[in-house]
């Protein structure tokens, strides 16, 4: 059946590839009727070209298309041949100079801080970087996809819009001319004539509703074959799709997910295909099934006419699209058939019919015309307005279908306001002509229907529908902003008129806002439930910056101004109407003056924290000032009008609340009124809330009485009782008053003191003081830097953002703050500069409680510090506006005096609480304004000027009687004694100061009394004492410091495990500190007595050492211990990991670990397996028990509750318990073991051929012995005995003897542990101590583990010995030493056979065959193995050879196998350099060699005549293995380096040779040893491999090899981006990847986070980069998630973390997540640090300690990334 189909398909194929286009097209030209004509064309192909089966075939159905639909419209269109026709259009054309470059997902996009208009305004990277704003301030961003390069448009840039490219030329002119001219008659005739048709088509099939008839087109043929398609919603996730779909139509979970995936996508896909019933019997599966909780799938049962016809109409959008591409001409006939008005009048063009059907469209059709509209519409300028107006008239439809719609704004036509409403002049002209603001205005309120009776938004029980809606309906306030966001330059009257109304219309949505969600106070019980409160501050948040643009668009214009103001007031007023009645007016009377209000109280009655139209007016109000269109035309405001008292009315009531619920009366309330409080006073908010409070409470002081304005605060806080009763406060110490009702007023009076501190403190607002706006943004940064020293991004997140994002900061930084850069870690800092100290107001009003007292205490400490005394008096304040000007009078009003007098006196009297040392200081405060404010008058005094504030003769007035209280500054007097009021000594000192100087300034004619001066020196001297007294406390608290300090190092050298963070800290120090002294290790060997004498490491001349006693402490029980052969085991924790750091060869496919032998290593080190150690010491059964008790408590966790740890218990993982390093098993400590073995050495070793020889007769019979041993199991034969007796057993060799294993049981023990673990992490397998393979394995990790070191030192030349942190010298010792020894506890026959197999790679046998040939082995794994397996044989040997002699040959022969392998794959080039003329000693010997190499390949290996060349390559490709050589011997005998290896000096290959026993002319030992060698080399290269090699048809690799590194990375981040928005899902077909990241070790993108890229592992899904972890890591990753700038660190599937990554702003910090934009580079050091993270094989540690640190991590699904 498939396979008829098929052929069928290919039939049709080839019958429609013989039509011919031009044929085709020249029919066209004749008809009559052409729309007929090419309906009928449509008619009949389409349907034979698309959807002929139950999948798309793209490639096919683009063929077949182009070939016999698209080609004649080409052909028609051009009259000719299109291959002609197009290029010569394109020439003709006059390029547009907009780019106009539609973005992708994820392009990076540039916008100029100083330029654009506004922050939409961007460029594409092309363009950004032939642009001028390179060199300016700008801001990088990823697009979301949509929108487009900006490049070109002079209204989107203040300066340079056009980039080199898109550049003017010097002739043109930026003026519109009618591209039409540049097209010939009879083409536009034809353009006209195919637009209108095709264009037409595609409208109607996208639109079409009936599902079996077409619109014009005859249903094809006989097949009435359908589809089941399945459409995108945004209610249904992937999951249930996928479940849904793979019970509906039976597919595979891959398939499902392939569906899911496209239509998530597109927008549709079809899932099934077939006649009707089958369709539809899938439909109602899928809807039955997605039914139960939301809204069914959306699925339709289409004809597969339609659905062809429908994916050609989308085919012929792009195709116009590319088509008007070549000429702008051609564009713009495209836009006058999209606009033509149709047959049914308004709205009817082709343009609207799209709009208005957009949100019935599936997603992959919207975006195709988007796209078109983007490149058509909005690229014509004329055509731009033109669709503008179409866009403004159907707005409100538009936004009503994207509310019905579920899809995201981003695939919504709506979204296309940002294109229009951002354009200037588009703007203006919709304002005027359209009336745009007040449209979107009533849009928006329509949609927000839920009132309450006062007809206020309501959201209390709103449902999750309307809440969606309203998440969709805030788009519409952005629209607004678009539409505000560039502020006209000149005003027309019909722009006023439009403007006002619109304002009329936002007027009436605050108006809805004014005291909506209002509150009471919860007595008695808890409320229930906490009240809706999010959906109220989300639209206050929105709107703050648009109610933020109303006021700077009125403040352009006087006579805007004065309208707005009016209306704004009388909104105010209709929304207090009534707002006395029915109340009884209440008298307050204090100190002769009295007032009349109404009884009110917050604590009782309804308050709302929402009062947008008072905070309107307020600000308005300030404007009047600012503008000083209060000065100029008083007669056309409504100022009589006000009415004081109604204004302050309910900002008052706000203040009160928060003061209220502060004092902690509104406790009941919940968490809802304290995060509403909280956003009031949050820096997103604050502007337009908090804020303007203040504003209106100063506004109405400044215009009423004071006094009556303080008792009607007073009364509204409740405390106009306490005040205006004398003695009240004498009640509290005599009765026995409820503590919390006086706590309660004591705060509420705190923070009524506060708030006229505010009042009249907070004039940094141009137009309430006189001072300008960076005046008032330098006094924000003053304080905020005043709390500490900040990053710059900590300071833009703290102050206020414009609509350009901007908080003005840049401008003024530089002023007040010095920048300090970072250091590795850390981020760059602003501090404040000393001078700035001065204008510290500690009761700065945007400072929160917390940062209020951290302000105060890092003030008083920096004056400290500066000697200075530690009163924070109040700043010099600026003189406020005229209009503001008699508000100062509040201080010396009479009610105010009587409060503070009041208050002091509490203070004189000290009777108990009903006072508190906070409401002092605030009263001194307001002493201190009172004071400067006076000051600054009599400064500023001018002839005619009286002054009226006259606050130091008040306060020095008694009281009257009754009371006769005395003055207040007889009270501060007496107070500056008090005993109990130490901290405010320094203030009061300073008041009086200040009073005695303004007296002075008051007193300037008039000689100064003598009293005064005396009053002076008395005070110095009672200064000097307090000074002096100070000073020895300061002394007394240093002695303490230093002894706690002392008792500090005590504990940290006792490893006291409280301590932890104190010693990681050391931890960290000693890892960075490169000196590297070993004084810490454990091992300690005795510094070589004969200083002079030459050190060996190994052979019979190893230099003797004698071993130290080694006595260590166990950090778990703090027991010492010394390390012995006998005694209880010691052990360090230990991580083991593969690893594939070392890597050559990163594709290699990792063989079955079960069959998989490990024997030799390959020299392209593809996976080793490294050891790590944080040098933590515990006895072993200290730890077994820790460890017995982490998995008790890990199984009991597990039980009660699923989390994860950052470990893996069963995985044996535990963390250090002293400095919580992830380990994984613990290494034994060992005393050196050579020594157990090594009799006494004797002269006369044999020499290399003679020991080869014994060996090789030792293995032999070994092998007979084992041969017999079989034998005799299976069958009794003799004959066996015969070859035993042939076999002469060599001298001394007993094979029978089986050694006595020296250790204690417990050292055993923990040998066969860190065995087994080795085994079980390095293969993969599953624990097995008796598998032969462990002993391997053990050596692998010693020597892989010494090469990473090794590499580490030479990258960062360092010298070998001497500067490795201690506990990696520690961990080098025990694994040397542990390798050494294991083989005690592995079987001996095994263990020889490793031996013996490992000698025939060298040396051959007849036993072993087909063993690796010298190219492939890595020649230190198999020295490290030799040596360490040779003691088995050697245990046997009683002859009396040494174990060191053993040891030398081993080395020096794999040593000259080495040298072979190195001169076999030596790759030099010889450069001419030739140094022929002084040949050394070495080179001619290295040359020797090398013939006879030449001579034993058969002249297959190239000819090199340079013996200076050799020799180089030589010495550079065997120092890596010398090196390791030199650790691995120094670790394994114990015999202390040389002086010489531990600098960096000349000679360091002689050093080494010297060292390791090698003459420093390595050649001398094939002279040396010619009778074996000869033989030996000859085998070595007749090996087919070799051969293979030489004749170029294999890879080998070639010494010395190269460190690896982490891939280089560009400088500017940007490149990144780029890179990755080019890169596209690998699985998917060229879609974008949405989550791209990039491996860090090779240099590979990937898909990562999607589940298009999931792979199985382990019978796992996995994300790529876990994925990819495994191939290149071997578990291990270092990715860079390239969207979120974001370094990720994985291990294995459950263990990740993000890094900070190492891209820098100009401002030293990191931007995780891109949020900020601002350019970023590569931070070199950063990197590094990175990468000798992960050379060091720390990333899986990092991991560890991350997730410790932040338990979230823990939870992440990592494995999915
Ligand atoms: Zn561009
Ligand atoms: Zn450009
Ligand atoms: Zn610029
Ligand atoms: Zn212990
Ligand atoms: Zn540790
Ligand atoms: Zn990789
Ligand atoms: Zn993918």
């Amino acid at each position: 059946m498939a396979a008829d189909l098929e052929a069928e398909v290919q039939a049709i194929d080839r019958s429609l590839m013989e039509c011919s286009a031009e044929e085709i097209a020249v029919k066209w030209l004749q008809a009559n009727d052409l729309q007929k004509e090419v309906y009928q064309h449509l008619a009949y192909y389409v349907p034979k070209i698309y959807c002929r089966g139950p999948n798309p075939a793209p490639q096919r159905e683009d063929m077949l298309a182009q070939h016999i639909l698209l080609g004649p419209m080409e052909w028609y269109l051009c009259g000719e041949d299109p291959a002609f026709g197009f290029p010569k259009l394109e020439q003709a054309n006059k390029p547009s100079h907009l780019c106009g470059r539609v973005f992708k997902v994820g392009e990076p996009t540039y916008s100029c801080r100083d330029c654009a208009v506004d922050p939409t305004c961007v460029l594409c990277m092309e363009c950004f970087l032939g642009s001028i704003h390179r060199e300016h301030r700008y801001r990088m961003t990823t697009s979301g996809g949509g929108g487009f390069c900006d490049c070109g448009d002079t209204e989107a840039w203040k300066e340079g819009p056009y980039c080199q490219k898109h550049e003017l030329n010097t002739s043109e002119t930026a003026e519109e001319e009618d591209p039409l001219v540049h097209l010939p008659e009879d083409m536009v005739a034809r353009a006209y004539n195919i637009f209108a048709i095709t264009f037409k088509y595609a409208v109607d099939i996208l639109t079409w509703e009936k599902e079996n008839e077409l619109p014009g087109l005859e249903m094809s043929e006989k097949s009435d074959t359908y589809y089941c398609m399945l459409f995108n919603d945004e209610v249904h996730t992937y999951e249930q799709v996928i479940y849904t779909l793979q019970k509906a139509v039976n597919c595979t979970q891959k398939e499902a997910i392939g569906f899911a995936t496209t239509v998530d996508r597109d927008g549709r896909r079809s899932v099934r295909y077939g006649d009707f019933q089958y369709c539809d019997q899938a439909k109602s599966v899928i809807v039955r099934n997605t039914s139960r909780q939301t809204k069914p799938l959306k699925v339709q049962v289409m004809h597969s006419s339609l659905v062809a016809h429908q994916s050609f109409g989308l085919k012929l959008l792009t195709w116009l699209g590319s088509v008007i591409g070549y000429s702008d001409g051609l564009r713009r006939i495209l836009c006058q058939v999209g606009l033509q008005e149709g047959p049914d009048g308004d709205n009817s063009s082709l343009v609207d019919n799209l709009m208005l059907y957009d949100s019935k469209l599936w997603k992959g059709a919207r975006n195709v015309y988007h796209q078109l509209f983007m490149s058509s519409l909005l690229m014509d300028l004329k055509y731009k307005k033109l669709f503008a107006i179409r866009f403004a008239r159907n707005y409100e439809r538009l936004q009503s279908d994207f509310m019905k719609d579920d899809h995201d704004r981003e695939f919504s036509i709506a979204d296309l306001s940002i294109q229009i409403f951002t354009v200037p002049s588009l703007a203006r002209m919709l304002i005027t002509e359209e009336n745009l603001m007040t449209t979107i205005i009533k849009t928006f309120m329509d949609h927000l229907r839920h009132r309450d009776i006062q007809g206020r938004f309501q959201f209390e029980r709103y449902t999750a529908l309307q809440a969606f809606k309203f998440r969709r309906v805030q788009s519409l306030i952005l629209d607004l902003k678009y539409v505000l966001i560039s502020k006209p330059t000149e005003w027309s009257d019909t722009l006023r008129e439009k403007f006002l109304e619109g304002f009329d219309a936002f007027l009436e949505l605050l108006k809805c806002m004014q005291g909506m969600d209002p509150i009471t106070r919860q007595v008695g019980q808890h409320i229930e439930m906490e009240p809706e409160w999010e959906a109220a501050f989300t639209l206050q948040m929105k709107l703050t910056l648009v109610i933020s643009m109303m006021q700077d668009w009125c403040a352009l214009d006087e006579k805007v101004l004065i309208e707005a103001y009016k209306k704004c007031l009388t909104v105010l007023m209709q929304c207090h109407s009534g707002f006395t009645d029915g109340e009884q007016p209440i008298v307050l009377s204090m100190c002769g003056h009295s007032v009349e209000t109404i009884r009110y109280c917050v604590s009782q009655e309804k308050v709302s924290i929402h009062l947008p139209v008072s905070r309107l007016l307020a600000g308005l109000h300030v404007l009047l000032s600012k503008t000083e269109v209060a000065y100029k035309f008083p007669e056309l405001l409504p100022l009589s009008e006000l009415s004081p008292p109604m204004l302050i009315e309910h900002p008052l009531r706000c203040l009160v609340l928060c003061a209220q619920v502060h004092a902690g009366m509104w406790r009941r309330n919940g968490f809802s009124l304290v995060n509403q409080i909280y956003y009031y006073h949050n820096v997103k908010c604050r502007r337009e809330m908090f804020d303007k409070d203040i504003v209106m409470l100063q506004t109405g002081v400044s215009m009423m009485d004071p006094n009556h304005f303080l008792m009607i605060m007073l009364s509204r806080f409740e405390l106009y009782q306490i005040f205006s009763t004398p003695d009240y406060g004498k009640r509290f110490s005599t009765e026995n008053t409820n503590k919390d009702v006086v706590q309660q007023n004591n705060t509420l009076i705190e923070e009524m003191l506060y708030l006229i501190i505010m009042i009249v403190g907070e004039r940094f607002s141009p137009g309430i003081g006189q001072v300008n706006a960076t005046d008032e943004i330098k006094r924000e940064i003053i304080h905020q830097l005043s709390i500490r020293p900040m990053a710059h991004s900590e300071l833009v997140k703290a102050l206020p953002e414009d609509e350009n994002r901007e908080t003005g900061m840049e401008s003024v930084i530089e002023e007040v703050a010095c920048f300090k850069k970072p250091g590795l870690t850390g981020r760059g800092l602003y501090e404040l500069k000393p001078e700035c100290a001065k204008n510290f107001n500690l009761y700065f009003y945007h400072f929160s409680r917390a940062e209020q007292s951290k302000a105060e205490e890092a003030q008083r400490k920096l004056r400290r510090q500066n000697r200075e005394d530690t009163a924070l008096p109040p700043p010099a304040l600026p003189p406020f506006c005229p209009l503001f000007a008699s508000l100062v009078n509040i201080l010396q009003s009479d009610v105010m005096l009587c409060i503070m007098g009041t208050i002091l006196q509490w203070a004189v009297e000290h009777n108990g609480y009903a006072w508190s040392e906070s409401m002092l200081q605030r009263v001194l405060h307001l002493l201190g304004m009172a004071l400067q404010e006076e000051k600054q008058h009599l400064e500023n005094l001018s002839e005619e000027n009286v002054v009226t504030f006259t606050f130091t003769q008040k306060i020095s007035r008694p009281g009257e009687a009754p009371n006769n209280s005395p003055s207040i500054l007889a009270m501060l007097e007496t107070l500056q004694n008090a005993p109990h009021l130490e901290v405010h000594k320094d203030m009061i000192r300073w008041i009086l100061k200040t009073f005695n100087a303004i007296k002075k300034l008051r007193e300037s004619s008039s000689p100064s009394p003598v009293a005064e001066t005396e009053g002076t020196i008395m005070e110095e001297s009672s200064r000097d004492k307090d000074k002096a007294e100070r000073k020895r406390k300061a002394e007394i608290a240093r002695l303490r410091r230093e002894k706690i300090m002392a008792q500090m190092s005590e504990m940290q050298r006792h490893f006291i495990n409280e301590n932890k963070e104190l010693f990681q800290q050391t931890l960290e120090e000693l890892d960075t500190s490169t000196s590297g002294v070993n004084e810490n290790s454990i091992f300690e060997y005795s510094s070589p007595v004969i200083s002079d004498a030459k050190l060996t490491a190994l052979g019979p001349e190893q230099t003797r050492v004698s071993e130290q006693r080694q006595v260590v402490m166990c950090i778990l029980c703090q027991e010492e211990q010394e390390v012995k052969v006998n005694s209880r085991a010691m052990v360090l924790a230990a991580f083991i990991q593969r690893s594939t750091v070392l890597s050559k060869n990163r594709n290699k496919i990792t063989p079955d670990p079960e069959k998989y032998d490990p024997l030799f290593m390959h020299p392209d080190l593809s996976c080793g397996t490294h050891t790590g150690s944080c040098g933590h010491i515990m006895h072993a059964h200290c730890w077994q028990r820790y460890f017995d008790a982490v998995q008790a408590k890990e199984q009991r966790r597990q039980q009660r509750l699923r989390v994860h740890t950052s470990y893996d218990v069963e995985n044996g993982e535990f963390l250090c318990p002293l400095c919580e390093c992830l380990s994984n098993t613990v290494i034994p400590l060992l005393p050196p073991p050579r020594g157990l073995f090594n009799r006494l050495d004797f002269s006369g070793q044999p020499n290399l051929a003679q020991w080869v020889k014994t060996v090789s007769q030792q293995i032999k019979a070994l092998y007979l012995l084992q041969d017999e041993d079989c034998a005799s199991k299976s069958e009794e034969i003799s004959g066996n005995s015969e070859k035993m007796d042939q076999l002469q057993l060599p001298e001394g060799f007993r094979p029978n003897f089986k050694p006595k294993n020296p250790y204690s049981e417990s050292i055993k023990e923990m040998l066969t542990t860190f065995g087994t673990a080795t085994y079980k992490v390095g293969l993969k397998v599953h624990p097995n101590e008796e598998d032969p393979r462990v002993p391997i394995m053990c050596w692998g990790s010693c020597a892989y583990t010494i090469q990473a070191i090794e590499r580490i030192l030479a990258d960062e030349d360092k010298p070998l010995f001497g500067h490795l942190p201690c506990r990696q010298d520690d961990c080098l010792t025990s694994l040397t030493r542990f390798a050494a020894a294991h083989w005690t506890v592995s079987s001996l026959s095994a263990v020889q056979g490793h031996f013996s197999t490992l000698l025939a790679s060298l040396v051959p046998n007849e036993k072993n065959g087909n063993l690796p040939c010298i190219l492939d082995i890595d020649m230190f794994h198999l020295l490290v193995s030799l040596v360490l397996s040779f003691p088995a044989i050697h245990c046997q040997d009683f002859s009396g050879v040494s174990l060191g002699a053993g040891d030398l040959h081993l080395f020096h022969l794999v040593t000259m196998a080495h040298t072979i392998q190195i001169l076999l794959t030596s790759s030099t080039e010889e450069n001419g350099m030739d140094q022929e003329n002084a040949n050394t000693e070495e080179e001619v010997a290295v040359l020797t060699l090398y013939k006879f190499l030449c001579q034993c390949t058969g002249s297959a290996l190239k000819e090199i005549s340079s013996g200076w060349h050799l020799w180089r390559n030589l010495k550079a490709g065997i120092m890596p293995f010398l090196r390791c050589s030199a650790l691995f011997f120094h670790y394994l005998n114990g015999v202390p380096a040389p002086s010489e290896l531990q600098v960096n000096g000349t000679n360091q290959f002689e050093h080494l040779c010297s060292y390791l026993s090698l003459p420093n002319n390595l050649t001398c030992l094939f002279q040396e040893n010619s009778e074996v060698m000869n033989t030996l080399i000859e085998r070595w290269c007749s090996n087919k491999e070799v051969k293979r090699y030489l004749e170029g048809k294999r890879h080998a690799i070639s010494y010395a090899r190269e460190s690896n590194k982490l891939i280089d990375l560009p400088d500017d981040y940007s490149c990144l981006i780029n890179q990755a928005s080019n890169f596209s899902c690998p699985k998917s077909g060229g879609d974008k990847s949405r989550a791209p990241t990039l491996c860090l070790v090779c240099g590979t993108m990937l898909c990562s986070q999607s589940y298009c890229c999931q792979t199985e592992l382990e019978g796992e899904d996995v994300g790529a980069c876990t994925a990819h972890t495994y191939t290149c890591g071997s578990g291990v990753g270092i990715f860079l998630r390239v969207r979120e700038c974001q370094v990720l660190f994985l291990a294995g599937k459950t263990k990740g973390c993000f890094y900070p990554p190492p891209y820098l702003d100009d401002y030293g910090e990191t931007d995780q997540g891109l949020r900020r934009g601002n350019p970023l580079h590569l931070c070199r050091e950063r990197f590094k640090k990175i990468q000798k993270l992960w050379q060091q094989h720390s990333i899986t540690e990092e991991i560890g300690h991350a997730q410790e640190a932040n338990q979230t991590l823990v939870g992440i699904d990592w494995q999915h990334l």
